[in-house]
């Protein structure tokens, strides 16, 4: 051994490493940015994942790996085979038990040396607080806007850095809401939750595996950066992912001094009641029917419409004799409507939305490229002073427009996707 490992070893042992750790940390603590007091204090740190799925997984794995000292894990649901191409802290063996308790197992396989601790219930109004009063930084892998919009606030509130991640199908984005530190909260950015018709369910949306994955693993680096205090950090951006091109993007966001949250005076100082806020409670205004009493009525012969509503392809594995299999995602949004020809309306609003942002995108590209053409005429000197300065005049305002134009359509797709996320 050299002696600059034999110092790093004493130096370590100091600090409560034991040799077992100093190897298993070995690669990292050669890093000069984060060393041996970059290691010590990721072993000091306490991380709450929400939700041991999608986003939970690669982000608990990652962090647990990296030696994070206290892990988090909050999460209400079992395990089901249909989660297992995209949650990786499960196997197959799995189906059926606990995600918190297979989580644990998974995360201690792993690292042996770290805590992890586990709450096998739903984050809600009456826990968030004292369940993220805890911990240092909450990395939000929830799938339901509630229990978003829930753990945005309480991170205000508890001065707490949020680190957000969402997917659908084949895109992604990733920020960092933390008010105390300048950037924004998740209610800058969606101040209104989008109606639950807007919604798919998992089911519906779908999404391919690796998308949460790589959302899941920017969530843990951003945490394992801030802990470590080194780098850049994703405070103010909001980070897109476009699987199917492999195209990052990123767009400025900033605080709303109106926020009712995290602005200059906040109107919402506690937890409400977020299934409210999130409309999601409408649906328990549906009067509901149990299976007995639905098979009661079948074998009694009674006349009974039944839809099923589920996708195809669970139509294929298991269906009710007589039922009729009209998938939710074929269904309008505009539940307020029993106009049959409202349908044609939804495509065409819909067609219509996709053909002005991409309109919108060609414009805004033009624009640089006319901006950039106009610096190259400046620098060959081929035009006059006035000349220029009228057409950049110009270009300010037309880029004025475009990026307002822009940014309301990419808002609105950032607003579709916050939505729907799938863990
Ligand atoms: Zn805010």
């Amino acid at each position: 051994m050299n002696q600059m490992a034999k110092d790093t070893v004493e130096d370590a042992l100091e600090m409560n490493f034991s040799t077992a750790e100093l190897q298993r940390y070995s690669r990292q603590i050669n890093l000069s940015q984060v060393g041996k007091e970059g290691q010590c204090r990721l072993k000091e740190a306490r991380v709450l994942c929400i939700g041991a799925g999608g986003l939970g997984s690669p982000a608990s794995l990652y962090l647990a790996a990296a030696g994070i000292g206290t892990l988090g894990i909050v999460d209400q649901d079992t395990v089901d085979l249909s989660n297992l191409h995209r949650q990786l802290l499960h196997g197959t063996n799995d189906v059926g038990r606990e995600k918190t308790d297979s989580a644990r197992a998974r995360l201690l396989a792993i690292n042996p040396t770290i805590v992890v601790e586990t709450y096998t219930t739903r984050l809600s109004a009456g826990n968030a607080v004292e369940l993220i009063r805890n911990y240092d930084i909450v990395v939000d892998g929830s799938d339901n806007l509630p229990t978003r919009y829930l753990s945005s606030d309480v991170c205000v509130w508890e001065r707490k850095p949020n680190i957000y991640g969402s997917v659908h199908q084949f895109e992604g984005q990733a920020s960092l809401f933390a008010p105390h530190l300048g950037g924004p909260c998740y209610r800058c950015l969606f101040p209104e939750p989008p109606p639950p018709e807007a919604i798919p369910s998992c089911a519906e949306a779908g999404v391919l595996g690796v998308v949460p994955g790589l959302i899941g693993i920017i969530q843990a680096m951003e945490a394992i950066k801030l802990i470590i205090g080194t780098g850049g950090n994703l405070l103010g951006r909001l980070l897109h992912v476009d699987a199917l091109t492999l195209r990052f993007r990123e767009f400025n966001i900033r605080r709303d001094p109106n926020c009712p949250v995290c602005g200059e005076s906040p109107s919402i100082t506690e937890p409400i009641d977020y299934e409210q806020f999130c409309n999601h409670s409408n649906a328990s205004t549906v009067r509901g029917i149990s299976a007995t009493k639905l098979q009661e009525m079948i074998s009694r012969g009674q006349e009974v419409a039944l839809l099923d509503v589920r996708e195809p392809f669970e139509f294929e594995i298991a269906r009710i004799p007589k039922s009729r299999l009209i998938p939710l995602g074929t269904i309008p949004f505009d539940r307020n409507s029993t106009d049959r020809n409202n349908r044609r309306d939804v495509q065409e609003r819909r067609a219509q939305r996709a053909r002005h942002r991409i309109s919108a995108r060609r414009r805004f590209r033009k624009f640089t490229q006319s901006r950039r053409w106009s610096r190259r005429l400046a620098r060959r000197g081929r035009s006059d002073d006035a000349q220029i300065l009228r057409r950049s005049e110009r270009t300010h305002e037309q880029a004025r427009r475009c990026r307002a134009e822009f940014a309301r359509n990419t808002g609105l797709l950032a607003c579709a996707l916050s939505g729907v996320t799938l863990r």
